[in-house]
C-alpha cells in the first residue's frame, strides 16, 4: 500500500486524539473524572495524567509538531518554564509581552532568583547580542499589545549557540499561522484560554517541545507542583480545537478587512497589525479620552480584557496600571471575532464617527 501523506493541520485539528474506530466506541473522548486509577499501570494518580488531557495534548502536540503538556492556565505553563533556569541566571525577554509573564519575571528578579533583560524583540541584532550569557530567551511574537514580530529563526539560532533555551509564547499566532518548533524553538507556550479553546469560557495553558528529555523535566515539574488542568476544561479546549482552523481563518479575514477600513478613518491615528492573526491595535487620534469613549459607545464590540474568542472584544490597555509605559495611552487592542465583518465595522464606525472633532 502507498504511504499515507502527512495530514494537513485542519484534518489534524478535527481528527487527532480520538478513540479507535471500534464498533460502539464514542467518536469523542469522554470527560474522565478520576482522582485515582487501579494500581500497576502508567498513570496511577489524577495529578500524573488523565485520558481527557491526553486527547487535548495529542491534538495540540500534533499541531505544534511536538509533545504537549496541558496546565491549569497559561501562566502556570509560563511559571513552569521560567523555573527551568538556575539561580542567578539571566533571562532575555520582550519589553512588551503578556503582562502576567512580565510580572512573573519582575517578581523572580525582585526575589533574587534571576535577572531579566528586556529587549525590543523586533530589533533582531539587539536580541542576538543579548543572547550571549543568557540561560533562557523568551519570545512572544506577535507581542501583546504592541504587535511587534520577532525573527524567531535567527534569534533561536543565536540563543542555541549561546547555550540558552529558546521559548516562544505562540498564543497570538496559534500553530496554524506559526510553528516555533520548526523555527528552532525548544519550547512553545500557550494560553489555551485564548484562540485554542476559543469561546471565552475556559482557562487552560499548554507547553510543547520536541525534546523527550525536556518533556520529561517539564512533566516532572507539573507532577510535583500540581498546576494540572481540570478535566472539563481540557475537554472544552479540545472541543474548541476542532474548529480552530475555521475560526482563525474567519477572524483573520475579518481583521484584515477591518485594518483596511480603520486605516482610513480620521479618528484613528495609527493601526498596528502584523499582517496575520486576529489581534489589531489602534491608537486614537484624539487621545485617551477618545479611547475611553470608544469602548463605551459600541453595542456589538464588548469592552473586556482577554482575547481569542468567537466574539469581538476590545480594551484600552493602559487602563491597567501594570501595562508598560511605552504603550500609548490611547491604544485600544481589538480581538476580532467571527461575526459578520460589515456588522462589526458598522458598530465601530458609528462610535468612531462620534469621536471626530
Ligand atoms: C492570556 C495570556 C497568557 C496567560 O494565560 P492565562 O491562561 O490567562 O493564564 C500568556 N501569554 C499570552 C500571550 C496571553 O495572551
Amino acid at each position: 500500500m502507498p504511504e499515507v501523506p502527512p495530514r494537513k493541520p485542519s484534518t489534524v485539528a478535527v481528527t487527532a486524539g480520538r478513540p479507535d474506530h471500534t464498533p460502539d466506541a464514542p467518536l469523542n473522548v469522554p470527560v474522565t473524572m478520576a482522582s485515582t486509577y487501579v494500581a500497576g499501570g502508567e498513570v496511577e494518580y489524577g495529578r500524573y495524567g488523565n485520558p481527557t488531557w491526553a486527547a487535548f495534548e495529542e491534538t495540540l502536540g500534533q499541531l505544534e509538531g511536538g509533545r504537549c503538556l496541558a496546565f491549569s492556565s497559561g501562566l502556570a505553563a509560563v511559571a513552569t518554564v521560567l523555573d527551568l533556569v538556575g539561580n542567578g541566571a539571566r533571562v532575555v525577554a520582550p519589553r512588551h509581552a503578556y503582562n502576567g509573564s512580565i510580572l512573573q519575571l519582575g517578581d523572580l528578579e525582585a526575589r533574587g532568583r534571576l535577572t531579566a533583560e528586556l529587549v525590543d524583540i523586533a530589533d533582531t541584532d539587539a536580541v542576538v547580542a543579548a543572547c550571549e550569557g543568557a540561560a533562557l530567551v523568551w519570545l512572544e511574537s506577535p507581542t501583546n499589545p504592541a504587535l511587534e514580530v520577532a525573527d524567531i529563526e535567527t534569534i533561536a539560532k543565536a540563543a542555541r549557540d549561546a547555550g540558552a533555551y529558546v521559548v516562544v509564547d505562540n498564543t497570538f499566532a496559534t500553530p496554524l499561522l506559526q510553528r516555533p518548533l520548526d523555527l528552532g524553538a525548544d519550547i512553545v507556550v500557550h494560553s489555551a484560554t485564548k484562540f485554542l479553546a476559543g469561546h471565552s469560557d475556559v482557562l487552560l495553558g499548554a507547553l510543547a517541545t520536541r525534546d523527550d528529555q525536556l518533556h520529561g523535566v517539564l512533566k516532572g515539574r507539573r507532577d510535583l507542583l500540581g498546576a494540572v488542568p481540570g478535566t472539563l476544561e481540557a475537554w472544552l479546549a479540545l472541543r474548541g480545537l476542532r474548529t480552530l482552523h475555521l475560526r482563525v481563518e474567519r477572524a483573520q479575514a475579518n481583521a484584515q478587512e477591518l485594518v483596511r477600513r480603520l486605516s482610513e478613518h480620521p479618528a484613528v491615528a495609527e493601526v498596528r497589525y502584523p499582517g496575520f492573526g486576529a489581534i489589531v491595535a489602534i491608537v486614537l487620534a484624539e487621545g485617551v479620552m477618545a479611547a475611553d469613549l470608544l469602548v463605551r459607545k459600541t453595542s456589538l464590540w464588548v469592552h473586556a480584557t482577554s482575547l481569542g474568542g468567537v466574539e469581538s472584544t476590545f480594551e484600552r490597555r493602559r487602563r491597567w496600571k501594570t501595562e508598560a509605559a511605552t504603550i500609548p495611552d490611547a491604544l485600544v487592542r481589538l480581538s476580532v471575532g467571527i461575526e459578520d465583518v460589515d456588522d462589526l465595522w458598522d458598530d465601530l464606525e458609528r462610535a468612531l464617527d462620534d469621536l471626530v472633532v
